[in-house]
């Protein structure tokens, strides 16, 4: 017997490589390629740094308030977190206490299953279709808590409203989360069901299409019960978990409209051009609603294709995973950046 007998062992998550070296092309954790709102540098640079000496506020009100009038809603249906990975594990260890097994699809995000471990949730992954699609009637069974990325990742690919609407009314004794990490690149929005269902839970983050990943916020919106019982979750945990700086610079971003719009608009742009190059090299791909493009090649290994990337120092993402390994996940980033990928592979798929 030993303490490592009760060692709460768990296999991490693992995320894409940040490398040390700053010249590289980095299309490999969806970032967003532009600079955060200028709002946000002036707000950062601005910082009365004597108000640190104070713990931030705990009930995050100015950025509360803040979303609540973004999104149209009250206060009390918006709870945020230090980025979404901090609101959807608090969201699974608040909701997904039944004993019964959650069901998220088997090709999606994989921080989802790692959570499941950690907290000892039992779950059933659902096999998404040959299109990559979910298939709505895989969510029709006795759950314990469903888990959607709408837009998914890796995959890139948008469900609409309606199919969401008839999951979340399908289950009215569990709680769906609908993961939005990438729905303002395109994706259909379930926040206007929040007020019809009281058991959606729907989560954003700053991460991408905000540029501020760096800043760590995210947030979960729903019925005023379900974001009550996840504040009672975070205050049994860490009543601070946002620091003053990320706050205020939260508050900065919401509070620049156009300049998220204008990014965002540019990022899909440069991804509907990108589209027309890859199929034109002879990748094939799920249509997205992402900062992403989740690419095969019809002739030529994932794999291959990737470490040849990776000697030219671009970076993209590939799992060495059943169904999705001749897969390789290339965020958008500049027009620039997109155009020299674009060249090289050109080039390198000529002499292939
Ligand atoms: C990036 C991402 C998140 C987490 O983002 P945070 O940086 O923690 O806000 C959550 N879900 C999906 C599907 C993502 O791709």
């Amino acid at each position: 017997m030993s303490w490592e007998d009760n060692v709460r062992r768990v296999v991490p998550y693992v995320a894409g490589e940040q490398p040390k070296d700053q010249n590289v092309i980095k299309l490999n954790t969806n970032e967003n390629p532009y600079s955060p709102s200028p709002k946000v540098a002036s707000v950062i640079k601005g910082f009365d740094c004597d108000g640190l000496r104070r713990y931030p506020d705990p009930d995050v009100s100015a950025l509360v308030s803040a979303l609540a009038r973004h999104h149209g809603l009250d206060r009390e249906q918006v709870f945020v977190g230090v980025g979404s990975d901090d609101v959807l594990s608090m969201a699974f260890l608040t909701f997904f206490t039944s004993g019964k097994r959650i069901l998220f699809p088997d090709v999606t995000y994989s921080f989802y299953d790692v959570w499941a471990n950690l907290y000892r949730i039992s779950f059933e992954d659902q096999p998404l279709d040959e299109n990559l699609c979910i298939r709505k009637e895989d969510y029709f069974k006795e759950n314990g808590g469903i888990v959607i990325a709408n837009p998914n990742a890796p995959t890139g690919v948008s469900s609409g409203r309606a199919v969401c609407e008839e999951i979340v009314r399908a289950n009215p004794d569990s709680v769906v989360i609908i993961d939005e990490a990438y729905v303002d690149f395109g994706g259909e929005s379930c926040v206007p069901l929040i007020e019809n269902y009281d058991n959606l839970l729907v989560v954003q983050t700053f991460s991408k299409s905000r540029s501020m990943a760096g800043m760590r916020i995210g947030y979960a919106m729903g019925s005023k019960k379900l974001i009550k019982y996840l504040n009672d979750v975070k205050f049994s945990f860490n009543s601070y978990t946002m620091s003053a700086i990320a706050i205020a610079a939260g508050v900065a971003s919401v509070e620049d409209e156009p300049y998220f719009a204008q990014t965002t608009a540019k990022i899909i742009a440069t991804r509907e051009r990108t589209k027309k190059e890859l199929a034109k090299l002879g990748f094939v791909f799920p249509d997205s609603k992402t900062n992403f493009i989740f690419a095969a090649h019809r002739t030529v290994p994932a794999q291959e294709i990737f470490e040849a990337l990776r000697a030219e120092r671009i970076y993209v993402r590939h799992w060495n995973k059943p169904r999705i390994d001749n897969y390789l996940r290339i965020s958008i980033g500049t027009d620039e950046e997109m155009d020299r990928v674009l060249a090289f592979l050109k080039a390198y798929l000529r002499d292939k």
